[in-house]
């Protein structure tokens, strides 16, 4: 049997083949993952990494596909998502959710039951795992802030805890967590009365539909904040708003965001992301670092 089959045999229903990564990722545009399976429990993980590994087999993991470009071709290999795992568990100050669980849902409990710490990611939409993975943050918030420790395995499907403070992170930033799958995370926060963060909440939700082409496909803010400014600045300040390669455009309402206007390709975008670094290190001198992660393969286009 190939390692296809053998993936179907054991996931059934929960293994594609060919599955367009324009159905999981946020921009909704990418090729073909040949396999994507939905692993649930710690058997299912031990399973496809085994198998991955007996085959020497690429394997990608995917949360919401939130902050992940993938390339026409598509990506070779496995691609596991963590949407089934979505488990959600609060004990006092404390609420533990699995990889798969909303973050947005996550930060919702916690104001509804008056915990702060994580209210100011309300809106952000990607997964838990992929929240712990990116540092996710907004509005001076960042997911490390409340996290207590989170449960993961390595490659190898080794079982491994990690306390926040055995971490290194920084914005945007968690050192050396590319080599661990994230099941789970357990925050902490503090006990207060809850009107003041569902007001909170609210004002965020609504600054984020204000503010944020939230009507067209996308992946957020496309750059890191360079030091001492903000990405969208610099785009706008070079005159980028607006400017379109394909089916692609840097939004007109937030120059940070490139939008899916128009059925564009994954080429499209990438062009447009290269021409708006380019534009901008001419301008400004600044080299501006990219936030989203790229999957796949992409012909460079450096004008
Ligand atoms: C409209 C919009 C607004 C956004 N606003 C913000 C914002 O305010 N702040 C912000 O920080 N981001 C923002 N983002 C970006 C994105 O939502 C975040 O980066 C989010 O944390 C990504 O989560 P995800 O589940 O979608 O991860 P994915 O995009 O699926 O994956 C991102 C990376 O995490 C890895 N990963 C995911 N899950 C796991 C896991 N369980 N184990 C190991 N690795 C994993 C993937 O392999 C990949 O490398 C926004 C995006 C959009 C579309």
């Amino acid at each position: 049997m190939d390692y296809k089959q053998e993936l179907k045999t054991f996931f059934g229903e929960n293994c594609l083949w060919e599955e367009p990564m324009s159905r999981h990722t946020t921009y909704r545009t990418g090729g073909p993952a040949e396999v994507y399976v939905y692993p649930k429990t710690r058997e299912d993980w031990s399973f496809v990494l085994k198998l991955a590994r007996s085959f020497n087999i690429p394997l990608h993991i995917i949360g919401f596909g939130s902050n992940i470009l993938v390339g026409r071709r598509g990506i070779d290999g496995i691609v596991c998502s963590t949407k089934h795992m979505n488990g959600l568990h609060m004990d006092g100050e404390h609420i533990k959710a699995e990889a798969g669980t909303a973050l947005d849902k996550v930060c919702e409990m916690a104001c509804q039951s008056g915990l702060a710490g994580m209210e100011k990611l309300s809106g952000i939409p990607g997964s838990i795992g992929g929240a712990v993975y990116m540092n996710a943050g907004a509005f001076g918030q960042e997911t490390f802030d409340c996290l207590e420790y989170f449960d993961a395995i390595d490659w190898e499907g080794r079982p491994v805890t990690f306390l926040k403070e055995e971490m290194k992170y920084a914005y945007r930033h968690v050192e050396g967590i590319e080599n661990y799958i994230i099941l789970s995370a357990s925050f902490k926060l503090q006990k207060t009365s809850f009107a003041p963060l569902v007001e909170t909440r609210n004002t965020i939700l609504h600054k984020r539909l204000e503010k944020q082409p939230l009507e067209y496909p996308s992946a957020g803010s496309v750059f890191k904040r360079p030091a001492n400014d903000y990405a969208s600045r610099l785009i706008d300040d070079t005159g980028l708003r607006g400017l379109s390669v394909g089916g692609a455009k840097v939004s007109e309402k937030h120059a940070g965001f490139i939008i899916n206007f128009n059925h564009a390709t994954p080429e499209d975008i990438k062009t447009l992301i290269d021409q708006v670094r380019q534009k901008v290190k001419e301008k400004h001198g600044v080299e501006l670092e990219l936030e989203q992660i790229l999957w796949g393969e992409f012909n460079d286009s450096n004008h």
